[in-house]
């Protein structure tokens, strides 16, 4: 047929069978292979046709890198057309992932049947697109209008048992081999008479739709979708489905398809795809670099951060030791970390013999001479370089040769810490977001003398455990906390100049951010920032840049931890309030200051807040701290709740203009002074030159 698409008659049916590694994606090869597969059994001994994928699964999807390229025939709809008007049975066989276009492929055939490990799927809206191959109106038609929109909008795998209830499954199969159990189906289907069924015939009865359906559906989805248009796209796909005949709704879904695919929103949204991806590899290191065996993990501090991190390995099966200074630090740690799973259990997101079989991954200690047999510790001691040094000393002392010596430092300069070890190629930054469990970051840091094998194991480890990881090298703060100086300090410096904290956060909240950046303080505590700033002696910390928040510490109000901060907490539902006395009291420091408040527009706060941001992340770049702007943005996605609908901020930079994001930038520093802004070298040229931040990565690739 074609050389990724091969076609035999076993016994009376024909089994088209897909060979088009790694996950037989919907290529033209491909679709013309099914294409003329399909038309030469229509004239055939065969009496039915089996559809199924050689490898490791079903048709897992588009091939997207044909996306934005000029349309190759056969189209997908013409494939889906000739399987669905095929005379003879047409049945699909799934195993592995049938997602996206490979499980419209699946919808457009008379039955499915698929082995019980298998999952299905319409993933479109994770990259701010809808399935533009008929999977809006097919599987309304088959699991109802209510299953639909919560399948597709949501774009998460359904696993075949749960897909054969809802109808999208005809037949979970049996046994280890996917074709004859495929074939053995097919002709029990032919024996009993199956006839010919069209999804396409079905029709939705209006009736079973309450008035007004849609538009609820329309507003509750809106409140998690954070400005994203494709969700609200589906939905008008799917009422089509209700209300017009197929045909029909195919255009209404050929229409919305076009709109998004062409939108700024899901360039975004493949952007980050494929940043996510390419940010794992580290330049320059050798394909085959070998990685260390990593069989069980020392964390060193059993705090916040080291709770979360030790969860992260027992949920994957990696025995923990976790070591603190005394019992009662160390049953206090193991102590979260069980009510962590029991919040869960609880909400019945876990087994309770899940949760025993991870905690009893789980082990404690106060002595460091038993950590011999580890092969990673992790350091999550308190935020000082002294006790940082000390205990890499300790471990330098204790764990076997080969073993990674990792810190989870924010700040901390991780040659400084190698150095107190006899081994600094072996010491790694394994920096977590808060809170580690959950957060999906893993910033991996790579001091001066770090070797490329301690890199290469981090990287996969990280993958492992769940994370998204990003090189960074070392700076103060290295990629993300370092560019979150000039937000932080825009967001106060916007209230002195005269927006109420509602309006900053309104404003950023707006933007697509999870939190505005002083609900953020609010969560966190403003404490932290206090502290740091107190022990940040090197440099003088501006009063316009921390004032408000050093008098809120002053006055008790820590953030949500102490009811307020900001804001006004409600006791109960923990829902963020404007507070009067802080309007007041900025207003107070502003006088104070001499700075004369003013009206801030919406547009002012988001350049002030996001231009920072690429700025700095500019000089990250020019600096060699980043391996590419797509890292960055990936750190900003993943560790900082930036809207995936804009890329990431030097994504949406490009988008903005690098020439605009520059100008703009003067004019703040000739208003605000240089001490807060001075364009990066690398965004002048580029501004000058008309260029973008992705066209210098490919130059400098
Ligand atoms: P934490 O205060 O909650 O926990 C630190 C723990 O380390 C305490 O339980 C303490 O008893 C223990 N400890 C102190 N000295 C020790 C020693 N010598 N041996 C063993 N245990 C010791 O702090 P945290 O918030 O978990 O932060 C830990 C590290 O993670 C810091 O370096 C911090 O900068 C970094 N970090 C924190 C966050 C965050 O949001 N909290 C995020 C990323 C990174």
């Amino acid at each position: 047929m074609t050389s990724v698409v091969s076609y035999e008659i076993v016994s009376n049916v024909g089994v088209i069978k897909v060979n088009s590694p790694p996950v037989n994606a919907l290529s033209q090869a491909v679709r013309e292979g099914i294409l003329n597969a399909v038309q030469a059994a229509q004239n055939d001994a065969s009496e039915a046709i089996v559809l199924m994928c050689e490898g490791r699964t079903f048709i897992a999807g588009a091939d997207i890198t044909e996306f934005g390229k000029p349309p190759m025939e056969p189209s997908l709809p013409a494939v889906l057309g000739a399987l669905e008007n095929s005379s003879k049975l047409v049945i699909a066989a799934i195993h592995g992932t049938a997602l996206g276009g490979g499980f419209e492929t699946a919808l457009a055939c008379h039955y499915r049947c698929a082995i019980p490990s298998a999952k299905v799927g319409l993933p479109e809206v994770k990259l701010g697109l809808l399935p533009g191959a008929g999977g809006t109106q097919r599987v309304p038609r088959i699991a109802g209008v209510k299953a639909a929109l919560d399948m597709i909008t949501a774009g998460d795998p359904i696993a075949a048992a749960k897909a054969c209830d809802m109808g999208l499954i005809d037949e979970v199969l049996t046994g280890d081999d996917l074709q004859a159990a495929a074939v053995a189906y097919a002709q029990d289907l032919l024996e009993s008479g199956a006839l010919l069924k069209r999804v396409r015939d079905i029709t939705i009865d209006p009736a079973s739709i309450e008035p007004g359906f849609f538009d609820a559906y329309r507003k509750q989805v809106a409140k998690r979708a954070r400005g994203q248009i494709a969700q609200d796209r589906i939905i008008s796909c799917v009422e089509a489905a209700a209300t017009l005949p197929m045909d029909e709704g195919l255009e209404v879904e050929r229409k919305l398809f076009t709109e998004l695919v062409t939108s700024p929103q899901s360039k975004a949204m493949r952007h980050a795809f494929f940043a996510e991806r390419e940010a794992a590899k580290i330049k320059g290191l050798p394909k085959d670099t070998t990685v260390r065996d990593i069989k069980k993990v020392a964390i060193i501090g059993g705090g916040t951060m080291g709770g979360g991190i030790a969860m992260c390995f027992a949920n994957v099966g990696i025995p923990v030791v976790m070591v603190e200074i005394n019992d009662e630090a160390l049953e206090r740690g193991l102590g979260i970390i069980r009510k962590n799973y029991s919040i869960t259990v609880k909400k019945g997101r876990m087994t309770e013999a899940d949760m025993d079989k991870r905690m009893a991954l789980i082990s404690g200690t106060t002595d460091y001479a038993t950590l011999g047999d580890v092969d990673l510790a992790i350091e999550a001691v308190f935020e000082n370089p002294d006790i940082k040094k000390e205990v890499f000393a300790k471990l330098d002392a204790a764990c076997k040769p080969g073993a990674i010596l990792a810190t989870n430092t924010s700040y901390q300069d991780v040659n400084m810490i190698a150095e107190a070890t006899k081994r600094p190629q072996d010491v790694v930054g394994m920096h977590f977001f808060s809170p580690a469990n959950v957060m999906k970051l893993l910033e991996v840091v790579r001091g001066e003398k770090t070797a490329d094998d301690v890199l290469a194991t981090v990287m996969q480890l990280g993958k492992k455990i769940g994370k998204v990881c990003a090189l960074s090298r070392v700076c103060y703060g290295f990629i993300g906390n370092r560019m979150l100086t000039g937000y932080g300090r825009q967001a106060h410096m916007l209230l002195l100049d005269g927006a109420t904290p509602t309006q900053v956060d309104a404003a950023a909240e707006k933007f697509g951010m999870a939190m505005g950046p002083l609900a953020v303080g609010d969560l966190a505590g403003l404490d932290i920032g206090y502290k740091a700033r107190q022990a940040r002696t090197d440099v003088v910390h501006d009063p316009r840049t921390h004032c408000i928040a050093t008098a809120l510490v002053e006055m008790g109000r820590m953030g949500q931890k102490t009811g307020a901060g900001y804001y006004k907490y409600d006791a109960a539902t923990r829902a963020r309030q404007a507070d009067p006395e802080v309007e007041a009291l900025i207003k107070q420091k502003a006088e104070e200051l001499g700075i004369k408040q003013r009206e801030i527009s919406e547009e002012e706060i988001v350049d002030r807040l996001f231009f920072p941001l690429i700025n700095e992340g500019a000089l990250i770049l020019e600096e060699g701290i980043a391996q590419r702007p797509g890292d960055i943005d990936v750190v900003y996605l993943y560790g900082y709740g930036f809207p995936v609908a804009k890329g990431g901020p030097m994504f949406y930079a490009d988008q903005v203009g690098l020439k605009k994001v520059y100008d703009r930038i003067c004019e703040f520093r000739d208003t605000q002074g240089a001490d807060f802004w001075q364009p990066a070298p690398l965004l002048e040229k580029l501004a000058k030159e008309g260029k973008t931040f992705a066209e210098w990565a490919r130059e400098s690739a």
